[in-house]
């Protein structure tokens, strides 16, 4: 018997990867366009596995359901999880992740929105392509030498600060467990607000890192700071950056992510009215730049993603193991260790 697989939240670009790391058909994979909701959650009966992504929700009621229905195995295809209550999950149901697939991707990514922003080439393609080669209100400034603090030294940041130190620019950083001999410049997180031009967040979403922009936050920070965030959209205050903006505190925001994002992001919402007051006016602002969560968005991390999100399927089926396994309990220090050769209930 194939293991069945129902896919949320599919893209075109998901679609096309999953089906080529599925070429030989071993899974029977069903891909639903809507993300997994409290509504959605009755197509589930009959997998075995549900796969995904950064915006579906995985509550205790969707839990509970996914449990009612049989499914044994909630797979990320990503390697944030605050969108799943694991500590619900713990005990009813199992939940692996795609650790990293593409550091590079994001980390790239961040350097893309901060060169585009304060070089202003955004402004200057679409002036060209109106011939218009005016160079007035385009003044950028060199990178080399600023001082850019790195919240969070994990793959992606640690990637971030090797392309920074490439610019001839002074890191610092922030994490709440350094890593040992490293090498990184480790400060104390009022530290990073006071003594950054550049601020780049690459930690987790949790509890202790909501909101750590904040109007307070935002008020130790240089002014003219530029604020990178291609993590999760709720460590920033989105009030609280509008009006750091407004005040002209923050000299420009670049973000991938943003914490009302998901009704939003992944659709096409041309034509239409946009209900989020907060989300248009940071878009209307000059030195704001919105992409949308597409950060990780590269041929080798999504082939990357396909793979390892199957590999973890056929680990947890076949082995009854899962090195990818999430739990609450490893959550807490970082991810699962699994120093255990064991699920991890
Ligand atoms: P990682 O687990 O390798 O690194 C995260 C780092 O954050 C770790 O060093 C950890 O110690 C640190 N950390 C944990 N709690 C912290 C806290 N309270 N304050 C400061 N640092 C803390 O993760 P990663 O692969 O580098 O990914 C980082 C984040 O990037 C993910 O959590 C995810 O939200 C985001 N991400 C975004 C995209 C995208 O497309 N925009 C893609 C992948 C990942």
């Amino acid at each position: 018997m194939k293991t069945k697989i129902a896919v949320f939240d599919s893209k075109e670009y998901d679609i096309a990867s999953f089906e080529n790391a599925n070429a030989d058909g071993r899974y029977e994979v069903k891909f639903y366009e809507t993300k997994l909701t409290e509504d959605t959650v009755n197509l589930t009966a009959g997998y075995d596995a549900v796969c995904v992504f950064v915006n579906d929700t995985v509550n205790d009621k969707v839990i509970d359901r996914l449990v009612d229905n049989n499914v044994r195995l909630i797979a990320l295809r990503c390697a944030g999880y605050n969108n799943v209550d694991i500590e619900y999950a713990y005990g009813r149901i199992h939940v692996v992740r795609v650790p990293a697939y593409s550091p590079y991707a994001v980390a790239e990514h961040a350097m893309a929105l901060l060169l585009t922003s304060i070089r202003r080439i955004h402004k200057a393609y679409i002036r060209t392509r109106d011939f218009n080669f005016s160079l007035s209100g385009l003044t950028g400034f060199d990178l080399h030498g600023k001082t850019v603090g790195v919240v969070g030294t994990g793959k992606i940041g640690r990637v971030f600060i090797d392309i920074c130190k490439g610019f001839g620019m002074n890191v610092i950083a922030y994490d709440k467990f350094p890593a040992k001999d490293s090498g990184i410049n480790y400060v104390t997180l009022d530290e990073i607000w006071e003594k950054s031009d550049i601020i780049s967040f690459h930690c987790p979403l949790t509890d202790e890192t909501r909101h750590v922009v904040n109007a307070g936050s935002i008020d130790r920070m240089k002014k003219g700071v530029v604020i990178i965030n291609t993590s999760r959209g709720a460590l920033i205050d989105s009030e609280a950056l509008l009006e750091g903006i407004k005040d002209r505190k923050i000299g420009a925001a670049c973000l991938d992510v943003y914490e009302e994002e998901s009704d939003v992001f992944f659709h096409d919402f041309s034509g239409h009215i946009i209900e989020d007051d907060t989300l248009a006016r940071l878009i209307s602002m000059p030195n704001v730049i919105v992409t949308s969560h597409q950060a990780f968005l590269t041929a080798e991390a999504l082939s990357n993603i396909a793979d390892t999100t199957f590999s973890n399927v056929e680990q947890f089926f076949a082995e009854g193991v899962c090195d990818n396994e999430l739990c609450y309990k490893c959550a807490k220090v970082g991810s699962c260790p699994q120093e255990h050769k064991k699920l991890c209930f």
